[in-house]
């Protein structure tokens, strides 16, 4: 590490800004987005002030005199950017009367390199490379800006507000420390970062004994937090970072079958994982059994996850749950994820709506036969819309049957779309009335059903048009 990271505070004394054209605006961006007061010196002609707000305008001095004569009484630091020679002269003059400069992308020059930056308010960070590749500190931000809570900078400042008056409660520092780490990854924390800011400020005032508070182990007396996880379809990239988070912050997490392994990797090392789901023709430990781990859990004060497949509140039972966790008194938070039905669409590029054809989309379960029979077909009439059904295997011959009672064509399009968004996605595509045989053409599920002339549409129909247009060809060659 040859270059030190610091923050330098610009509320002490103005900065002086070299050069001009696009180059100079970049910094002219970064150094008011930090409330500079900037003196700027415009090598070229005039100063180009387009797009600045007035309240930005009022922070910067519009120099007309020559830098290198300019008096650098107070200054804080020098910034050259696009001020070919002058930049130069001034980094040797800057030098000379050991003030920090910086001449872009001029290593020799400077004597402080500017970093990639992540900025969320009060919390920064500072990206360098030595000055060897901007383009990777700008990846690195991209990683950091993906993990870092939206909300951070909030959670910073909130803790700033009460540090004072805590620390008065708790003379000794480890315990200090362990307050705040409980703070930060209990309820308040999330409460902050979810944007309950005044909810949590009640939560931390209703803490009568801040030192009873930190002590408590895991195990021991503070409250824990449930977060709802929808893990999307399978594939992991389609996890939200909301949801990566939760993965990555958790104590111990509650999970289905239909959660795959790829995504199971994404969860903390250390956090236990617990399935609780069913599989086919085995029973899971029950939903009542489920909404008890997950309340005894977050009681004992763990940071508990409970992921399941696509979105928890579709067809995914998250409402019981959440209900659950409400009369007990659980802090809970939702994170939502791509439900099958919208991870089937964009794989096998079905648009779900389309003008003039498909003005509205039923989603439905049809979980065996005889829940099938529950289904009102008569809703279904429409042409116009598309019919997405969830566990809708088994029951295919009743879902064909109760469309085409409802009026619906046998010719209308259908999918049947398996394992979505994993390496083995499947799909088969025909008309209504081939429906179950369709089905039976899928090597194992999960698979949903997507019915509506919207999959005429869809990528595997056009091969398969494109099959037969040829065989065809051929056949009239022959
Ligand atoms: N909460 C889930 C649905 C759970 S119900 C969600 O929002 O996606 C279980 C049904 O979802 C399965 O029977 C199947 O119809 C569908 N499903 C879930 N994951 C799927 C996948 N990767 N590919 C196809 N269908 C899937």
């Amino acid at each position: 590490m040859r270059y030190l990271p610091v923050f330098l505070d610009l509320q002490t004394g103005p900065v002086l800004l070299v050069g001009s054209g696009e180059l100079v605006r970049a910094k002219l961006r970064v150094l008011l987005a930090a409330e500079a007061r900037i003196r700027w010196y415009a090598t070229e002609g005039a100063h180009d002030v387009h797009g600045l707000e007035p309240a930005q305008l009022a922070r910067i001095e519009f120099a007309k005199d020559d830098p290198l004569r300019a008096d650098l009484t107070g200054v804080v630091a020098i910034f050259c950017a696009g001020a070919g020679d002058v930049g130069v002269a001034m980094a040797l003059r800057a030098k000379s009367v050991g003030l920090p400069v910086n001449v872009m992308d001029d290593l020799v020059h400077s004597t402080f390199i500017f970093p990639a930056i992540v900025d969320r308010g009060d919390v920064v960070v500072a990206i360098g490379t030595g000055g060897m590749s901007p383009v990777v500190a700008r990846r690195v931000r991209e990683k950091i800006e993906a993990v870092l809570p939206a909300r951070i900078g909030d959670l910073a400042k909130f803790i700033g507000r009460f540090r004072k008056s805590i620390h008065a409660r708790i003379p000794d520092m480890s315990l200090r420390r362990r307050f705040w780490e409980r703070v930060i990854d209990g309820p308040i924390g999330a409460l902050v970062l979810s944007g309950h800011r005044d909810d949590a400020e009640a939560v931390l005032k209703g803490i009568a004994d801040p030192c009873a508070f930190a002590a408590a182990d895991a195990s021991g007396r503070a409250r824990g937090h449930v977060t709802l996880v929808g893990a999307g379809p399978g594939d992991p990239d389609l996890l939200t970072v909301k949801a990566l988070r939760a993965l990555q912050d958790a104590d111990v997490v509650f999970y289905d079958e239909l959660v795959s392994p790829e995504i199971l990797d994404r969860i903390r090392r250390d956090a236990v994982r617990v399935p609780v789901g069913r599989r086919v023709g085995k029973p899971g430990i029950g939903q009542e059994a489920i909404n008890k781990h997950l309340i005894e859990a977050a009681t004992s004060g763990q940071r508990v996850v409970r992921l399941k497949g696509g979105d928890g509140f579709v067809f995914g039972r998250g409402g019981e749950e959440v209900e659950a966790l409400r009369a007990a008194g659980v802090a809970y938070s939702i994170v939502p994820g791509i439900t099958a039905g919208l991870g089937a669409a964009a794989q096998f590029e079905v648009p779900l709506t389309f003008r003039h054809e498909a003005l509205r989309i039923s989603f439905l379960t049809a979980h065996k036969a005889a829940d099938a029979d529950i289904v009102d077909w008569s809703t279904m009439t429409d042409g116009k819309m598309t019919v997405v059904v969830y566990m809708g295997m088994t029951a295919a011959p009743s879902v064909r049957d109760g469309l085409l009672a409802a009026g619906r064509s046998p010719r209308t399009p259908v999918g049947v779309f398996a394992r979505v968004t994993r390496p083995d996605a499947q799909a088969a595509v025909g008309t209504l009335d081939q429906l179950p045989d369709l089905v039976g053409q899928i090597d194992g599920g999960p698979a949903i059903l997507i019915i509506g002339d919207v999959v005429a549409h869809s990528a595997p129909w056009r091969r398969q048009n494109l099959n037969q247009v040829i065989s065809d060809l051929l056949e009239t060659v022959q």
